[in-house]
């Protein structure tokens, strides 16, 4: 599946846990690791996919975000923080 391709899994800056990147904007998984929220949810973004438990996408359930992507970047060890 050529969607995999571009979803890419990284440490999350803030304690535990994976930041999952897709298409520049980064998501956050909540109470199963197949379900994605996009980090702003909280500032109300919709956006959000669901991949199987390796981590392959199964769906984006919600494509259209509220903001533009973030500014990644990525640290030695592989984190990815947000500037
Ligand atoms: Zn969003």
């Amino acid at each position: 599946m050529v969607l995999q391709d571009v979803l890419e899994f990284a440490p999350s800056n803030r304690g535990k846990g994976i930041t999952l990147i897709y298409k520049g904007y980064t998501y956050a998984h909540f109470h199963s690791k197949t379900r994605w929220y996009c980090s702003k949810k909280a500032k109300g973004c919709k956006a959000r996919l669901h991949t199987t438990d390796e981590g392959e996408l199964v769906a984006v359930v919600e494509s259209y975000h509220n903001h533009p992507p973030p500014r990644l970047f990525r640290d030695s060890d592989g984190r990815v923080h947000r500037l």
